[in-house]
Protein backbone atom coordinates (compact mmCIF):
# COMPACT_ATOMS: atom_id res chain seq x y z
CA UNK A 1 0.00 0.00 0.00
CA UNK A 2 1.15 3.49 -1.05
CA UNK A 3 2.14 5.90 1.59
CA UNK A 4 3.35 8.93 1.18
CA UNK A 5 7.44 8.94 1.68
CA UNK A 6 9.26 10.84 4.89
CA UNK A 7 12.82 12.59 4.58
CA UNK A 8 14.23 12.10 8.01
CA UNK A 9 16.81 14.30 9.39
CA UNK A 10 18.11 13.47 12.91
CA UNK A 11 18.74 16.08 15.16
CA UNK A 12 19.11 15.80 18.66
CA UNK A 13 17.58 19.34 19.65
CA UNK A 14 20.05 20.12 22.57
CA UNK A 15 20.68 23.81 21.13
CA UNK A 16 17.19 25.13 20.94
CA UNK A 17 15.56 26.99 18.36
CA UNK A 18 17.60 28.02 15.62
CA UNK A 19 16.24 29.53 12.18
CA UNK A 20 18.37 28.15 9.76
CA UNK A 21 16.89 24.81 10.45
CA UNK A 22 13.52 25.80 10.10
CA UNK A 23 14.63 27.33 6.55
CA UNK A 24 16.73 24.06 5.62
CA UNK A 25 13.61 21.97 6.63
CA UNK A 26 11.46 23.48 4.54
CA UNK A 27 13.74 24.14 1.73
CA UNK A 28 14.85 20.10 1.43
CA UNK A 29 10.85 19.64 2.29
CA UNK A 30 11.69 17.43 5.28
CA UNK A 31 8.49 15.57 7.20
CA UNK A 32 10.08 14.14 9.99
CA UNK A 33 12.94 14.59 12.83
CA UNK A 34 14.50 11.42 14.49
CA UNK A 35 15.85 11.59 18.05
CA UNK A 36 17.40 9.08 20.73
CA UNK A 37 15.48 8.43 23.71
CA UNK A 38 17.23 6.41 25.79
CA UNK A 39 16.17 4.25 29.22
CA UNK A 40 19.05 6.60 30.62
CA UNK A 41 17.67 9.75 29.32
CA UNK A 42 14.12 9.73 31.30
CA UNK A 43 15.04 7.54 34.31
CA UNK A 44 18.16 8.85 36.00
CA UNK A 45 17.52 7.63 39.31
CA UNK A 46 15.41 4.38 39.95
CA UNK A 47 11.74 6.23 39.82
CA UNK A 48 12.11 9.66 39.19
CA UNK A 49 10.52 9.82 35.38
CA UNK A 50 10.84 12.79 33.61
CA UNK A 51 10.27 13.32 29.60
CA UNK A 52 11.11 17.51 29.94
CA UNK A 53 13.66 17.46 27.38
CA UNK A 54 11.89 15.56 24.95
CA UNK A 55 8.77 17.81 25.40
CA UNK A 56 10.62 20.91 24.63
CA UNK A 57 12.41 19.22 21.50
CA UNK A 58 8.68 18.04 20.55
CA UNK A 59 7.00 21.40 20.60
CA UNK A 60 9.97 23.05 18.54
CA UNK A 61 9.61 20.13 16.24
CA UNK A 62 6.07 21.21 15.99
CA UNK A 63 6.93 24.92 15.10
CA UNK A 64 9.04 23.68 12.15
CA UNK A 65 6.75 22.07 10.63
CA UNK A 66 8.10 18.64 11.44
CA UNK A 67 6.83 15.33 12.99
CA UNK A 68 9.00 13.33 15.56
CA UNK A 69 10.21 9.77 15.08
CA UNK A 70 11.81 8.99 18.69
CA UNK A 71 14.55 5.98 18.51
CA UNK A 72 13.44 4.24 21.54
CA UNK A 73 16.39 2.18 22.94
CA UNK A 74 16.63 0.34 25.91
CA UNK A 75 19.35 -2.80 26.18
CA UNK A 76 22.47 -1.00 24.62
CA UNK A 77 25.10 0.39 27.52
CA UNK A 78 24.58 3.96 26.72
CA UNK A 79 20.67 3.22 27.47
CA UNK A 80 20.88 1.99 30.59
CA UNK A 81 20.82 3.63 33.86
CA UNK A 82 23.59 3.02 36.39
CA UNK A 83 21.67 1.85 38.83
CA UNK A 84 20.49 -1.00 37.15
CA UNK A 85 23.50 -1.99 35.77
CA UNK A 86 24.56 -2.60 39.50
CA UNK A 87 21.63 -4.62 40.45
CA UNK A 88 22.00 -8.07 40.52
CA UNK A 89 19.13 -8.25 37.42
CA UNK A 90 22.05 -7.01 34.98
CA UNK A 91 22.48 -9.97 32.95
CA UNK A 92 25.10 -8.90 29.56
CA UNK A 93 26.72 -10.61 26.74
CA UNK A 94 29.22 -12.45 27.44
CA UNK A 95 31.95 -13.10 24.84
CA UNK A 96 32.98 -16.89 23.39
CA UNK A 97 36.32 -15.52 22.83
CA UNK A 98 37.62 -14.53 26.40
CA UNK A 99 34.83 -15.48 28.43
CA UNK A 100 34.14 -11.93 29.79
CA UNK A 101 31.10 -9.87 30.08
CA UNK A 102 30.02 -6.74 27.34
CA UNK A 103 27.91 -4.06 28.85
CA UNK A 104 25.24 -4.80 26.46
CA UNK A 105 22.41 -6.76 28.13
CA UNK A 106 21.88 -10.08 26.96
CA UNK A 107 18.84 -10.84 24.42
CA UNK A 108 18.50 -14.27 25.82
CA UNK A 109 17.45 -12.53 29.18
CA UNK A 110 13.90 -13.11 30.02
CA UNK A 111 13.76 -10.85 32.90
CA UNK A 112 15.05 -7.76 31.21
CA UNK A 113 11.80 -8.46 28.55
CA UNK A 114 9.89 -6.40 31.81
CA UNK A 115 11.95 -3.80 31.80
CA UNK A 116 12.08 -3.56 27.95
CA UNK A 117 7.98 -3.41 28.19
CA UNK A 118 7.81 -1.01 31.08
CA UNK A 119 9.93 1.52 29.28
CA UNK A 120 7.82 1.36 26.02
CA UNK A 121 4.81 1.82 28.24
CA UNK A 122 6.30 4.81 29.66
CA UNK A 123 7.22 6.40 26.72
CA UNK A 124 3.83 5.31 25.18
CA UNK A 125 1.50 7.20 28.12
CA UNK A 126 3.34 10.24 28.18
CA UNK A 127 2.71 10.57 24.53
CA UNK A 128 -0.37 9.38 24.23
CA UNK A 129 -1.97 12.92 23.79
CA UNK A 130 0.31 14.31 21.39
CA UNK A 131 0.29 11.05 18.99
CA UNK A 132 -0.24 13.20 15.96
CA UNK A 133 3.15 14.97 16.36
CA UNK A 134 4.33 11.39 16.49
CA UNK A 135 5.53 9.98 12.60
CA UNK A 136 6.42 7.01 13.40
CA UNK A 137 8.79 4.72 16.12
CA UNK A 138 12.10 3.01 15.78
CA UNK A 139 13.05 0.12 17.85
CA UNK A 140 16.23 0.58 19.08
CA UNK A 141 16.51 -3.43 20.55
CA UNK A 142 20.33 -4.27 21.11
CA UNK A 143 23.71 -3.90 19.79
CA UNK A 144 26.17 -0.87 20.31
CA UNK A 145 23.81 1.73 19.05
CA UNK A 146 20.75 0.17 19.00
CA UNK A 147 20.57 -2.39 16.29
CA UNK A 148 19.03 -5.93 15.95
CA UNK A 149 22.77 -6.72 15.58
CA UNK A 150 25.27 -7.96 18.29
CA UNK A 151 28.30 -6.21 19.94
CA UNK A 152 30.54 -5.24 17.35
CA UNK A 153 33.06 -2.74 18.67
CA UNK A 154 31.73 -0.04 20.79
CA UNK A 155 29.97 3.34 20.48
CA UNK A 156 30.99 6.56 21.09
CA UNK A 157 30.48 7.16 25.13
CA UNK A 158 30.86 3.22 25.93
CA UNK A 159 33.55 1.90 27.85
CA UNK A 160 32.94 -1.61 28.21
CA UNK A 161 34.60 -4.92 27.13
CA UNK A 162 33.83 -5.35 23.35
CA UNK A 163 34.95 -6.39 20.24
CA UNK A 164 33.70 -8.34 16.67
CA UNK A 165 33.27 -11.54 18.15
CA UNK A 166 30.62 -14.10 19.22
CA UNK A 167 28.27 -12.64 21.79
CA UNK A 168 26.59 -16.21 23.07
CA UNK A 169 28.07 -17.30 26.16
CA UNK A 170 26.49 -16.54 29.25
CA UNK A 171 24.58 -18.95 30.60
CA UNK A 172 21.13 -18.31 29.00
CA UNK A 173 22.28 -18.21 25.67
CA UNK A 174 24.03 -22.02 26.26
CA UNK A 175 20.90 -22.82 27.50
CA UNK A 176 19.56 -21.55 24.51
CA UNK A 177 21.71 -23.23 22.22
CA UNK A 178 21.15 -26.56 23.32
CA UNK A 179 17.38 -26.09 23.61
CA UNK A 180 17.34 -25.28 19.55
CA UNK A 181 19.58 -28.12 18.61
CA UNK A 182 17.45 -30.46 20.76
CA UNK A 183 14.37 -29.35 19.58
CA UNK A 184 15.31 -29.49 16.31
CA UNK A 185 16.92 -32.29 15.53
CA UNK A 186 15.62 -34.56 19.17
CA UNK A 187 18.48 -36.93 19.48
CA UNK A 188 21.93 -36.17 20.31
CA UNK A 189 22.69 -39.05 17.62
CA UNK A 190 21.01 -36.92 15.12
CA UNK A 191 23.38 -33.79 16.38
CA UNK A 192 26.01 -35.98 15.99
CA UNK A 193 25.63 -37.63 12.83
CA UNK A 194 25.03 -34.34 11.48
CA UNK A 195 28.31 -32.56 12.56
CA UNK A 196 30.67 -35.52 12.79
CA UNK A 197 30.92 -35.32 16.50
CA UNK A 198 30.59 -37.52 19.49
CA UNK A 199 28.97 -35.25 22.61
CA UNK A 200 27.37 -37.82 25.04
CA UNK A 201 24.66 -35.90 25.36
CA UNK A 202 23.20 -32.18 25.34
CA UNK A 203 24.47 -31.21 28.47
CA UNK A 204 27.71 -30.97 26.81
CA UNK A 205 27.03 -29.19 23.53
CA UNK A 206 28.28 -25.47 23.73
CA UNK A 207 28.43 -22.51 21.10
CA UNK A 208 32.08 -22.30 19.60
CA UNK A 209 34.44 -20.13 17.47
CA UNK A 210 34.91 -21.04 13.75
CA UNK A 211 38.60 -22.34 15.09
CA UNK A 212 36.97 -24.86 17.35
CA UNK A 213 34.11 -25.70 15.23
CA UNK A 214 34.04 -29.70 14.65
CA UNK A 215 32.23 -28.98 11.49
CA UNK A 216 31.77 -26.98 8.56
CA UNK A 217 28.01 -27.67 8.73
CA UNK A 218 28.26 -27.48 13.01
CA UNK A 219 29.41 -23.81 12.64
CA UNK A 220 27.02 -22.98 9.56
CA UNK A 221 24.14 -24.40 11.49
CA UNK A 222 25.18 -22.17 14.99
CA UNK A 223 25.17 -19.28 12.49
CA UNK A 224 21.55 -20.02 12.07
CA UNK A 225 20.40 -20.04 15.38
CA UNK A 226 22.30 -17.09 16.63
CA UNK A 227 20.99 -14.65 13.70
CA UNK A 228 17.14 -16.63 14.76
CA UNK A 229 18.16 -15.78 17.99
CA UNK A 230 18.59 -11.93 17.69
CA UNK A 231 15.45 -12.11 15.40
CA UNK A 232 13.29 -13.68 18.58
CA UNK A 233 14.35 -11.20 20.40
CA UNK A 234 12.99 -8.21 17.36
CA UNK A 235 9.86 -10.31 17.15
CA UNK A 236 9.36 -9.64 20.93
CA UNK A 237 9.90 -5.90 20.40
CA UNK A 238 8.17 -5.71 17.64
CA UNK A 239 4.78 -7.31 19.46
CA UNK A 240 4.70 -5.20 22.28
CA UNK A 241 5.47 -2.01 20.52
CA UNK A 242 2.78 -2.81 18.06
CA UNK A 243 0.21 -3.67 21.02
CA UNK A 244 0.99 -0.07 21.74
CA UNK A 245 0.85 2.06 18.83
CA UNK A 246 -1.85 -0.13 16.45
CA UNK A 247 -1.52 1.75 13.51
CA UNK A 248 1.33 4.16 13.07
CA UNK A 249 4.79 3.09 10.99
CA UNK A 250 7.19 1.29 13.41
CA UNK A 251 10.34 0.77 12.04
CA UNK A 252 13.29 -2.32 13.21
CA UNK A 253 16.59 -0.57 13.11
CA UNK A 254 19.39 -2.91 11.55
CA UNK A 255 22.88 -1.50 10.27
CA UNK A 256 26.24 -3.67 9.71
CA UNK A 257 26.90 -6.14 6.97
CA UNK A 258 25.33 -9.22 7.53
CA UNK A 259 28.70 -11.17 8.74
CA UNK A 260 27.90 -14.30 11.28
CA UNK A 261 29.45 -12.55 13.95
CA UNK A 262 26.92 -9.32 13.57
CA UNK A 263 24.46 -11.98 13.52
CA UNK A 264 21.27 -10.11 11.81
CA UNK A 265 19.16 -11.28 9.30
CA UNK A 266 17.74 -8.71 6.98
CA UNK A 267 15.67 -10.42 4.59
CA UNK A 268 14.24 -13.21 7.33
CA UNK A 269 13.65 -9.49 9.58
CA UNK A 270 11.33 -8.39 6.40
CA UNK A 271 9.27 -11.43 6.84
CA UNK A 272 8.95 -11.22 10.39
CA UNK A 273 8.07 -7.18 10.52
CA UNK A 274 5.49 -7.80 7.65
CA UNK A 275 3.50 -9.84 9.87
CA UNK A 276 2.65 -7.02 12.34
CA UNK A 277 2.76 -4.14 9.82
CA UNK A 278 6.44 -3.33 10.78
CA UNK A 279 9.46 -1.96 9.04
CA UNK A 280 13.06 -2.36 8.20
CA UNK A 281 15.63 0.57 8.72
CA UNK A 282 18.25 0.11 7.37
CA UNK A 283 21.67 2.19 8.18
CA UNK A 284 23.99 0.25 5.45
CA UNK A 285 24.30 3.29 2.98
CA UNK A 286 27.65 3.78 1.93
CA UNK A 287 30.69 3.83 -0.90
CA UNK A 288 28.13 4.19 -4.60
CA UNK A 289 25.13 2.80 -6.26
CA UNK A 290 27.09 -0.50 -6.80
CA UNK A 291 27.64 -0.88 -3.13
CA UNK A 292 24.00 0.41 -2.46
CA UNK A 293 22.31 -2.02 -4.83
CA UNK A 294 24.18 -5.25 -3.13
CA UNK A 295 23.08 -3.78 0.59
CA UNK A 296 20.26 -1.50 0.59
CA UNK A 297 18.26 -2.56 -2.07
CA UNK A 298 18.52 -6.38 -1.33
CA UNK A 299 16.76 -5.49 2.12
CA UNK A 300 14.38 -3.88 -0.26
CA UNK A 301 13.75 -6.71 -2.12
CA UNK A 302 12.44 -8.36 1.02
CA UNK A 303 10.65 -5.27 2.20
CA UNK A 304 8.66 -5.13 -0.87
CA UNK A 305 8.17 -9.37 -1.47
CA UNK A 306 6.57 -9.42 2.15
CA UNK A 307 4.77 -6.84 1.32
CA UNK A 308 6.09 -4.25 3.52
CA UNK A 309 8.29 -0.96 3.48
CA UNK A 310 11.89 -0.10 4.55
CA UNK A 311 14.03 3.10 5.38
CA UNK A 312 17.19 4.02 4.37
CA UNK A 313 19.58 5.16 6.45
CA UNK A 314 23.58 6.44 5.64
CA UNK A 315 26.26 5.16 7.68
CA UNK A 316 28.75 7.90 6.60
CA UNK A 317 26.93 10.84 6.40
CA UNK A 318 26.40 12.11 2.44
CA UNK A 319 28.83 14.17 -0.32
CA UNK A 320 27.20 16.19 -2.87
CA UNK A 321 28.26 12.83 -5.29
CA UNK A 322 26.72 10.34 -3.04
CA UNK A 323 23.47 12.00 -1.93
CA UNK A 324 22.22 11.27 -5.43
CA UNK A 325 23.31 7.84 -5.52
CA UNK A 326 21.25 7.35 -2.48
CA UNK A 327 18.44 9.18 -3.88
CA UNK A 328 18.07 6.43 -6.68
CA UNK A 329 19.00 4.11 -4.68
CA UNK A 330 15.79 5.00 -2.52
CA UNK A 331 13.42 5.80 -5.64
CA UNK A 332 13.74 2.10 -7.44
CA UNK A 333 13.90 0.46 -4.34
CA UNK A 334 10.21 2.54 -3.34
CA UNK A 335 11.76 2.84 0.24
CA UNK A 336 9.07 4.88 2.43
CA UNK A 337 11.51 6.80 4.46
CA UNK A 338 15.00 8.56 3.88
CA UNK A 339 17.17 9.38 7.02
CA UNK A 340 20.32 11.38 6.90
CA UNK A 341 21.77 12.96 9.76
CA UNK A 342 21.53 17.14 8.80
CA UNK A 343 23.46 18.09 5.89
CA UNK A 344 22.90 21.82 6.52
CA UNK A 345 26.87 23.31 6.04
CA UNK A 346 26.99 20.68 2.91
CA UNK A 347 25.88 23.10 0.50
CA UNK A 348 26.29 20.65 -2.53
CA UNK A 349 24.73 18.24 -0.69
CA UNK A 350 21.77 20.46 -0.68
CA UNK A 351 22.07 21.05 -3.69
CA UNK A 352 21.60 17.70 -5.54
CA UNK A 353 19.08 17.09 -3.08
CA UNK A 354 16.56 19.47 -4.09
CA UNK A 355 17.38 18.87 -7.94
CA UNK A 356 15.81 15.34 -7.41
CA UNK A 357 13.70 15.84 -4.47
CA UNK A 358 10.78 15.88 -6.35
CA UNK A 359 11.62 12.45 -7.83
CA UNK A 360 11.56 11.26 -4.23
CA UNK A 361 7.70 11.19 -3.48
CA UNK A 362 6.99 8.74 -6.70
CA UNK A 363 5.57 5.18 -6.05
CA UNK A 364 8.50 3.37 -8.44
CA UNK A 365 7.76 -0.10 -9.15
CA UNK A 366 10.86 -1.97 -10.22
CA UNK A 367 10.83 -4.64 -12.79
CA UNK A 368 13.75 -6.99 -12.07
CA UNK A 369 13.65 -10.35 -14.19
CA UNK A 370 17.13 -11.87 -13.14
CA UNK A 371 17.84 -12.79 -10.05
CA UNK A 372 21.57 -13.50 -8.30
CA UNK A 373 21.84 -16.13 -5.66
CA UNK A 374 23.41 -15.11 -2.22
CA UNK A 375 24.20 -17.88 -0.37
CA UNK A 376 23.69 -17.89 3.45
CA UNK A 377 25.92 -20.81 4.14
CA UNK A 378 28.40 -19.21 2.24
CA UNK A 379 28.13 -16.01 4.48
CA UNK A 380 27.45 -18.11 7.52
CA UNK A 381 30.98 -19.74 6.69
CA UNK A 382 33.39 -17.41 4.86
CA UNK A 383 32.25 -14.28 6.43
CA UNK A 384 32.88 -14.57 9.89
CA UNK A 385 34.16 -11.57 11.17
CA UNK A 386 32.73 -8.65 11.57
CA UNK A 387 33.99 -5.20 9.97
CA UNK A 388 33.79 -2.34 11.61
CA UNK A 389 32.34 1.26 10.34
CA UNK A 390 34.70 3.40 11.74
CA UNK A 391 37.86 1.63 10.36
CA UNK A 392 37.85 3.04 7.13
CA UNK A 393 40.51 1.41 5.80
CA UNK A 394 38.97 -1.94 6.69
CA UNK A 395 36.70 -3.68 3.75
CA UNK A 396 33.81 -3.36 4.76
CA UNK A 397 30.67 -5.55 3.46
CA UNK A 398 30.67 -8.95 2.12
CA UNK A 399 33.68 -11.45 1.22
CA UNK A 400 35.56 -10.00 -1.77
CA UNK A 401 34.03 -12.70 -4.63
CA UNK A 402 30.77 -11.67 -3.80
CA UNK A 403 31.09 -8.43 -3.37
CA UNK A 404 32.84 -7.35 -6.13
CA UNK A 405 30.58 -9.92 -8.53
CA UNK A 406 27.72 -8.09 -7.28
CA UNK A 407 29.57 -5.00 -7.90
CA UNK A 408 30.62 -5.69 -11.31
CA UNK A 409 27.79 -7.37 -12.44
CA UNK A 410 25.55 -4.23 -11.83
CA UNK A 411 27.45 -2.09 -14.30
CA UNK A 412 25.90 -4.70 -17.11
CA UNK A 413 22.31 -4.93 -15.94
CA UNK A 414 19.73 -4.79 -13.09
CA UNK A 415 19.19 -7.73 -10.72
CA UNK A 416 17.91 -9.03 -7.48
CA UNK A 417 19.97 -10.79 -4.53
CA UNK A 418 17.98 -13.65 -3.40
CA UNK A 419 19.37 -15.29 -0.60
CA UNK A 420 18.10 -18.90 0.48
CA UNK A 421 15.13 -17.53 2.84
CA UNK A 422 13.62 -15.82 0.18
CA UNK A 423 14.00 -18.66 -2.28
CA UNK A 424 11.57 -21.04 0.25
CA UNK A 425 9.40 -18.59 0.31
CA UNK A 426 8.60 -18.44 -3.19
CA UNK A 427 10.33 -15.53 -4.84
CA UNK A 428 11.89 -17.38 -7.77
CA UNK A 429 8.45 -17.48 -9.21
CA UNK A 430 8.77 -13.36 -9.65
CA UNK A 431 12.48 -13.87 -12.46
CA UNK A 432 13.31 -15.30 -15.56
CA UNK A 433 16.48 -15.81 -15.27
CA UNK A 434 18.51 -17.30 -11.68
CA UNK A 435 22.13 -17.00 -11.75
CA UNK A 436 24.25 -18.97 -9.27
CA UNK A 437 27.70 -17.46 -8.55
CA UNK A 438 30.19 -20.25 -8.76
CA UNK A 439 32.27 -20.20 -5.76
CA UNK A 440 29.69 -20.43 -3.65
CA UNK A 441 28.32 -23.04 -1.36
CA UNK A 442 24.47 -24.22 -1.29
CA UNK A 443 22.22 -26.07 0.80
CA UNK A 444 20.27 -28.96 -0.32
CA UNK A 445 16.87 -27.82 0.00
CA UNK A 446 18.01 -25.11 -2.13
CA UNK A 447 19.62 -26.99 -4.53
CA UNK A 448 16.08 -29.38 -4.69
CA UNK A 449 14.22 -25.94 -5.75
CA UNK A 450 16.41 -24.96 -8.13
CA UNK A 451 16.42 -28.17 -9.61
CA UNK A 452 12.66 -27.31 -9.93
CA UNK A 453 12.49 -24.55 -10.66
CA UNK A 454 14.57 -25.44 -14.02
CA UNK A 455 12.52 -28.02 -14.90
CA UNK A 456 9.73 -25.38 -14.95
CA UNK A 457 11.26 -23.50 -17.77
CA UNK A 458 13.40 -20.92 -15.90
CA UNK A 459 16.80 -20.41 -16.81
CA UNK A 460 19.79 -21.13 -14.50
CA UNK A 461 23.19 -20.46 -14.66
CA UNK A 462 26.10 -21.47 -12.99
CA UNK A 463 28.46 -18.55 -13.65
CA UNK A 464 32.19 -18.84 -12.67
CA UNK A 465 34.74 -21.28 -12.58
CA UNK A 466 32.48 -24.18 -10.92
CA UNK A 467 33.39 -25.07 -7.06
CA UNK A 468 30.30 -25.42 -5.41
CA UNK A 469 29.75 -27.52 -2.59
CA UNK A 470 27.63 -28.31 -0.26
CA UNK A 471 27.78 -27.62 3.20
CA UNK A 472 28.57 -30.93 3.59
CA UNK A 473 31.54 -30.94 1.21
CA UNK A 474 29.64 -32.57 -1.97
CA UNK A 475 29.99 -31.14 -5.38
CA UNK A 476 27.14 -29.63 -7.55
CA UNK A 477 26.26 -30.06 -10.18
CA UNK A 478 22.84 -28.74 -12.24
CA UNK A 479 21.34 -30.88 -14.86
CA UNK A 480 19.42 -28.09 -16.70
CA UNK A 481 21.89 -25.29 -15.81
CA UNK A 482 24.21 -23.38 -18.55
CA UNK A 483 28.10 -23.32 -17.19
CA UNK A 484 29.00 -19.89 -17.90
CA UNK A 485 32.70 -18.98 -17.26
CA UNK A 486 33.16 -15.40 -19.27
CA UNK A 487 31.21 -12.33 -18.49
CA UNK A 488 30.24 -12.05 -22.35
CA UNK A 489 29.12 -15.26 -22.40
CA UNK A 490 26.63 -14.68 -19.44
CA UNK A 491 25.65 -11.28 -21.13
CA UNK A 492 24.58 -12.93 -24.59
CA UNK A 493 22.97 -15.42 -22.56
CA UNK A 494 20.72 -12.85 -20.83
CA UNK A 495 20.06 -11.02 -23.83
CA UNK A 496 19.22 -14.32 -25.51
CA UNK A 497 16.62 -14.76 -22.60
CA UNK A 498 15.11 -11.02 -23.16
CA UNK A 499 17.12 -9.55 -20.46
CA UNK A 500 17.94 -5.86 -20.72
CA UNK A 501 22.19 -5.76 -20.86
CA UNK A 502 24.43 -3.33 -21.19
CA UNK A 503 27.77 -4.51 -22.70
CA UNK A 504 29.78 -1.74 -22.06
CA UNK A 505 30.39 -0.38 -18.54
CA UNK A 506 29.35 3.45 -18.94
CA UNK A 507 28.38 4.14 -15.49
CA UNK A 508 24.48 4.76 -16.17
CA UNK A 509 22.82 2.68 -14.38
CA UNK A 510 18.64 2.19 -15.32
CA UNK A 511 15.95 0.49 -13.35
CA UNK A 512 12.59 -0.08 -15.13
CA UNK A 513 9.01 0.65 -13.83
CA UNK A 514 6.15 -1.82 -14.10
CA UNK A 515 4.62 0.84 -16.20
CA UNK A 516 7.79 0.93 -18.96
CA UNK A 517 9.01 3.86 -18.14
CA UNK A 518 13.23 3.73 -17.32
CA UNK A 519 14.70 5.72 -14.76
CA UNK A 520 18.53 6.07 -14.98
CA UNK A 521 21.01 7.28 -13.31
CA UNK A 522 24.48 8.73 -14.13
CA UNK A 523 27.26 8.29 -11.74
CA UNK A 524 29.48 10.50 -13.75
CA UNK A 525 27.44 13.20 -13.80
CA UNK A 526 25.14 12.85 -10.92
CA UNK A 527 21.93 12.92 -12.48
CA UNK A 528 19.13 11.03 -12.17
CA UNK A 529 16.23 11.22 -15.41
CA UNK A 530 13.49 9.30 -16.98
CA UNK A 531 14.90 7.42 -20.49
ZN1 LIG B 1 35.95 -10.71 24.75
Amino acid sequence: MYKAKRINIGVGWTNGYQPEIKKYYARIKATTNESYVKWIDIEHEPGQISFKRFDRSLKEMTRYGVKWQPFLICGPWYSVPYWYKESKKSHYFRCLEHDQDSGIQSIWNEKFKKTTVRFLKLFHDHYKDRENAIDSILLGVSGDYGEAIYPCIGNFDGLYHTHRGFWCNDSHAILDFRRHFKDKLKSIKALNARWGTSYSDFSRVKPFLKKNAPSRRAMVDMVYWYREAMLKHAEFWIQEARKLWKTKDIYLCMGGDGSAEEGQHYTAAAKLCAKYKVGIRDTNARDNFRFLNTYQCSTAVAANYYKTYCGFESSHGSTGKFIVARMFAFIISNAREFHEYSFLTKKDVVRNFCKFRKLMDISFRRKVDTAVFSSEAYVNWVHEHATAWDIKEFPWGLPKKPHRLFDRLRYHFDFDLVNDSLIRNGILANYKVLIIPGFTLIEDDIIEIVRRSAKAGRKVIAYGRNTLETVDEKSVSFDQAEEIVGLNKLLASLKQSGIRVKIKKDGIFEALDKSGRTLCYDENKDTIYWK
